[in-house]
């Protein structure tokens, strides 16, 4: 069929004058009649059956009769009234009940006529009954398009209060079928739909809507699923083509004096087989000539860092500077600190701009990066700002990627008249699935490697009740000469209630732990940085045994000797959370413990967390537990999970098919990258038209 038919305003569609087409849009984002076909059913009920009354069981969940209303009652009760109409078929009698919209009830429906009923049913002293039932006139159910699967679509208390209901969305949508008659185009090939036995578009989008059978409904929602899965991929797939082809990169093809000293000279230790890899995979893309866009997984602790530092080597050889920026000041400050140890006598300019350097210092940093003397500028988002101009950016590195949205990561694109080669770096691992939608666009390196000599981290859940088993526990621990953590949740770094729970909590422990036999330091979001570096400071150098603090120390840090984690109501912190502040542990070649104290109360969600936590330490198994808990579109903050504003597919429960439509989608692209072969000529139209209404990439012209 005609797509520009598609495109008709949904207000031409018979049924829906002015006030539905304004509710369809601003309630359900329906503008045209493309966008009534794509509204999907989230559910469907099984009216596959009609139930006699005597038939009925107390454990019946919704059922469909047919019969009538012969007569109606008011029962007076506690709060209100409630209309009951006495119900009959040929078996037997039972009642219908609603609490509100008397007047219209009894006003509108009609008593000795046949209707259909559906609802759930209610036993009370051997009566049935069905409150506020579906009720539709025998002889209209006849009439309408029937299916034996009732499609139960998203609705709005608002949609339905303006009179759309569930019927209406409906009746819309047989419109919809009667004037376009049913006719869609295929947008798929014959040799995608023939490899999967996929039925036609048509096909499916008839019996998604007016499933004639559980078999074929089920067919319908796998094509449907695969195609909305399929072009997404064909997306991310694109895009990475293109920023391959278009977006030319430096090219870094020297391995010189920097890389080759510090690796022969100053490796402080033996690489790990799974850093090694990466970094070959890197070296190969900034040789490459396109623009390296990379995203860079490792666990906490699996060493991204001394990656981060052999990659800006290599620029540096190739005659570029380097940057590296981090999400807190603290972790900008450790990671200038550990780079510049690591470069001792390698004779490389190494700054760090935050937003507490004073103004005489950055103009000295700004001036060094103008003129080039400067070679690695470490920060925080201060690197962003439009006065920090270099000379000539050759890489960008970002570390803990998730904490930065896209914009930010689009700004380190214009610090040089031709983009830096780009790698962020995350330790919160995303699973497969999630990052294959989210970073489709990005070449994916995975550290899997701890560096060797670790012992996995010991976890354990205690409740507040056991805090005097825990204390002196920290006593043996704080004996033996480590070091401790004690995290606080803070919600919301900037709200003062919050702060109550972390001073009440260092009181206690300063109680506990008194002067002088124990020292402890105190860092939060409050803090002037000055202070907050002069604790800090004290606790990596062994000053102080105790370390409370808020979760401003989640990221990154790295402080070797501290071998316990202690999180106070650990029960307020999301799953991601958890693990990053565990790997704050475990980092030397002691036994580490990471302990979870909660109190009693516990939600089903908050149980299934602290079991994960405990069970294992792998990051993936942990991200995906995090993922079904939280959805991917929480995971991954509003921002980033634009893209998977899906129609149909989730991308959680439907991820075998997911990873069906990466494969056919590269297959596709690989074969035929620009999509010129007569085969492709429905995905070519397709994904023109996607381009056309949807902004995405138009990279086919
Ligand atoms: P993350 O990936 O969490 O950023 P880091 O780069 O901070 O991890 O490394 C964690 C610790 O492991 C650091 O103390 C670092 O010096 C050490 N480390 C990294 N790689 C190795 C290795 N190959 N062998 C031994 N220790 C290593
Ligand atoms: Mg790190």
């Amino acid at each position: 069929m005609n797509a520009n038919l598609l495109q008709t305003p949904i207000d031409y569609l018979k049924g829906v004058g002015p006030n539905r087409a304004e509710l369809l849009r601003k309630e359900m984002g329906i503008h045209t009649y493309q966008d009534l076909i794509n509204f999907f059913p989230n559910r469907y009920l099984d009216k596959t059956r009609f139930y006699k009354v005597k038939e009925l069981l107390p454990s019946n969940a919704e059922v469909q009769i047919i019969g009538k209303i012969v007569g109606f009652k008011t029962v007076e009760q506690k709060r209100g009234k409630r209309l009951v109409a006495d119900f009959i078929d040929d078996t037997g009698r039972m009642e219908l009940v609603w609490f509100r919209g008397h007047k219209w009830i009894r006003e509108n429906l009609k008593v000795n006529t046949p209707y259909v009923i559906f609802g759930k049913t209610n036993n009370y002293g051997g009566i049935f009954s069905m409150a506020h039932p579906d009720m539709e006139l025998l002889e209209e159910h006849e009439k309408s398009l029937r299916t034996a699967m009732q499609p139960i679509y998203p609705s709005s208390e608002k949609l339905t209060n303006k009179g759309i209901t569930n019927r209406v969305v409906n009746k819309l949508m047989q419109q919809l079928f009667i004037e376009t008659r049913g006719r869609f185009f295929d947008t798929l090939s014959e040799d995608i739909k023939g490899n999967l036995s996929l039925i036609s578009r048509a096909d499916a989008l008839f019996n998604v809507h007016f499933p004639k059978s559980q078999e074929l409904l089920a067919k319908a929602q796998f094509r449907l699923k695969f195609e909305e899965l399929f072009y997404i991929q064909m997306q991310l797939l694109i895009k990475n083509m293109m920023q391959k082809q278009k977006i030319k990169g430096f090219v870094f093809d020297k391995i010189g004096h920097y890389f080759d000293d510090f690796y022969k000279n100053h490796l402080p230790f033996e690489l790990t087989g799974a850093q090694k890899r990466v970094i070959k995979e890197i070296r190969s893309d900034l040789g490459s000539g396109a623009q390296l866009n990379r995203l860079l997984q490792g666990d906490v602790g699996s060493g991204k860092t001394i990656v981060a530092l052999m990659c800006m080597l290599i620029a540096l050889d190739n005659d570029f500077q380097a940057c590296l920026m981090a999400p807190t000041e603290i972790l900008a400050t450790q990671h200038f600190q550990g780079l510049k140890e690591l470069c001792e006598g390698l004779d490389i300019n190494i700054a760090l701009l935050t937003g507490s350097v004073k103004t005489a210092r950055r103009r000295v940093i700004h001036e060094q990066l103008e003129d080039g003397t400067l070679n690695i500028l470490i920060g925080t988002h201060a690197l962003l700002e439009d006065k920090v101009k270099f000379q000539n950016l050759g890489l960008a590195i970002i570390d803990e990627q998730h904490r930065f949205g896209v914009a930010q990561r689009a700004k380190l694109w214009h610090k040089n008249h031709l983009p830096p080669h780009i790698l962020v770096m995350t330790a919160t691992p995303i699973p497969r699935t999630l990052a294959m939608s989210l970073y489709g666009d990005l070449d994916v390196s995975v550290i899997d490697e701890l560096p060797p000599g670790r012992q996995p981290i010991k976890t354990v859940h205690r409740y507040d009740s056991n805090r005097l088993k825990v204390f002196r526990f920290i006593k043996d621990e704080i004996q033996k000469g480590r070091q401790i953590y004690i995290v606080y949740p803070l919600i919301q770094e900037s709200e003062k209630m919050d702060y109550k729970d972390l001073m009440d909590g260092y009181e206690s422990i300063a109680r506990e732990f008194p002067m002088p036999d124990y020292q402890i330091s105190i860092v939060h979001g409050q803090m002037k940085p000055a202070d907050k570096d002069y604790e800090m400071e004290r606790f990596v150098k062994g000053e102080t045994q105790i370390m409370v603090a808020t979760t401003v120390i989640e990221v990154g840090v790295n402080v070797p000797n501290a071998s316990v984690m202690i999180i106070e109501s650990a029960e307020r912190f999301g799953l991601s959370q958890l693990h990053q502040l565990r790997g704050r542990v475990g980092r030397g070649a002691e036994q580490s413990y990471c302990i979870l104290m909660t109190s009693h109360k516990l939600s089903e969600e908050g149980k299934t967390r602290l079991q994960t936590m405990t069970a294992t330490n792998d990051g993936f198994e942990i991200a995906e537990v995090d993922l079904k808990l939280r959805g991917p579109g929480d995971l991954m903050g509003t921002q980033q999970s634009g893209i998977l504003n899906l129609k149909i597919a989730d991308i959680v429960k439907d991820n075998q098919i997911l990873k069906v439509a990466r494969d056919f989608a590269k297959r596709v692209l690989s074969e035929d990258p620009e999509l010129k072969m007569e085969k492709n000529k429905m995905i070519r139209y397709t994904y023109q038209q996607l381009a056309k209404h949807k902004n995405i990439w138009n990279y086919i012209s």
